[in-house]
């Protein structure tokens, strides 16, 4: 490998060196206990997929270049020059990694490898090995969102025929879809897609809210990717928006990576605070719930329902009470499935691994934990509020023949409220 390419590699690395981060490479044990933790090792058995092995990579470089044990006597202290073969191995393991982070919950040291990926992904980018696909989607993002006038006629259009139907459903001639509101005190960020906002406008429908729908989609490829600059551009338009609308609060969609850029990312990524709040959509339902602005039929599901902790919004996100507390106060027989909450299985959807299909056999075959979870429920209804996991799930259903009905949860909302104007209200 030419000196210059090792040099950019060594440059990224050292850059990315913070305390944390020098921390994780100083701190393994190798007691191998995160292999139990990660899905994709649990279902393949493939040594490149377990979570210590995937940051040994990086670990390698990092004593050659950062240790002077490594750079002295190298093979003693398994110390390496990247070459092809490492960064063909480190490219596959990085991008086939969802960043659901639960090697980390199990790691005795928290080792998060969900953080060394990132540098990893960092590194081959500048090493020109980041993945096309995800490199590809991250840029029609950009362009999109840069050509937003381009799209508006179609996403108007889009608007007005949901708007329509809001207001059959809600039975209020009132209901609208509102764009580009100044002064709305919350703007919801949609994903592409009239499912992700019809059930949303219901509900900010009927609970009175003072709301506006951004021009942006919320999904941001530039995370899956592993490019933080081309990250922050993306969720920026949704910021720029924000501030000149000057809302007071910034509403995600039913959707795990997006929420996590909003409310933990991008602060840390532009160095400026969000001059507004972020919450995620079932939040704000839940408050609304609980606080009585809308209103559901106690038990109006009577098949029995579950409910699947998306790694970004559950483990990695905290939230793990509201959508539990929706979704029990519509089902008759709600169960959980086991383990849950932060220890939940991952579905092996996330990281944007279903836009890679170069791993498309090993992504499904990830899946076999999340699939004897539900299996051990007798659910037949799955709510499950990310995109990509239902995207996932959705796979595994028809695989597995799981006979699932996956929905989302502010679906079960919707079909599940007393309208303001209706009879039973
Ligand atoms: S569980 Fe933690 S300490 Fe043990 S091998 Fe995995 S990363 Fe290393
Ligand atoms: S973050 Fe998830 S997919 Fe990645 S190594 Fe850890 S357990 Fe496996």
């Amino acid at each position: 490998m030419e000196k210059q390419t090792i040099d950019t590699i060594v440059g990224v690395l050292d850059k990315k060196m913070n305390r944390t981060l020098k921390l994780y490479m100083d701190t393994c044990a190798r007691c191998a206990i995160c292999k139990d933790a990660c899905h994709q090792y649990v279902a393949t058995g493939d040594m490149k997929y377990l979570p210590a092995r995937r940051a040994e990579l990086v670990r390698e470089i990092y004593r050659k270049y950062f240790t002077k044990t490594g750079q002295f006597v190298p093979a003693l202290y398994e110390a390496r020059d990247p070459d092809e073969n490492l960064l063909e191995e480190l490219a596959d393991a990085t991008y086939a990694c969802t960043g659901c982070r639960r090697c980390m919950y199990y790691c005795p040291f928290s080792i998060d490898t969900g953080w060394i990926v990132a540098a990893s992904k960092a590194i081959l980018i500048a090493a020109g090995r980041g993945n096309e696909m995800l490199g590809q989607l991250a840029d029609a993002a950009l362009f999109k969102g840069d050509n937003v006038e381009m799209f508006k006629d179609a996403l108007m259009s889009g608007f007005t025929d949901v708007e329509a139907e809001v207001r059959e459903i809600t039975g209020n001639p009132d209901a609208s879809i509102p764009v580009d509101k100044e002064g709305a005190e919350i703007l919801y960020v949609a994903l592409a897609g009239a499912h992700s906002y019809k059930s949303a406008a219901v509900i900010f429908s009927e609970a009175g809210a003072d709301w506006t729908i951004s021009l942006f989609e919320a999904a941001n490829y530039g995370f899956f990717y592993g490019d933080t600059e081309k990250a922050r551009l993306i969720a920026k338009r949704v910021v720029d928006e924000a501030v000149r609308l000057g809302v007071k609060e910034v509403v995600l969609p039913e959707c795990g990576h997006a929420y996590r850029v909003m409310e933990m990312f991008y602060a840390a990524w532009s160095g400026e605070e969000l001059p507004f709040k972020v919450r995620h959509i079932l939040e704000v339902i839940d408050e609304y719930m609980k606080s009585g602005r809308i209103k559901v039929r106690a038990g109006a599901i009577t098949e029995r329902v579950t409910y699947h902790d998306p790694c970004q919004i559950g483990r990695n996100g905290g939230i793990f009470e509201e959508p539990r507390d929706i979704v029990k106060a519509i089902a008759a027989d709600f169960v959980d499935m086991t383990p849950n909450r932060a220890e939940q299985w991952c579905c092996g959807g996330g990281g944007g691994i279903v836009a890679m299909e170069e791993y498309d056999k090993m992504r499904v075959a990830s899946g076999d934990p999340k699939v004897a979870q539900l299996r051990a429920t007798g659910a037949t209804v799955l709510a499950c509020p990310c995109e990509n996991c239902r995207l996932q799930i959705n796979e595994l259903n028809k695989v597995h023949d799981l006979g699932l009905e996956i929905v989302q949860v502010m679906d079960l909302v919707a079909d599940a409220m007393v309208m303001k104007g209706s009879a039973a209200s």
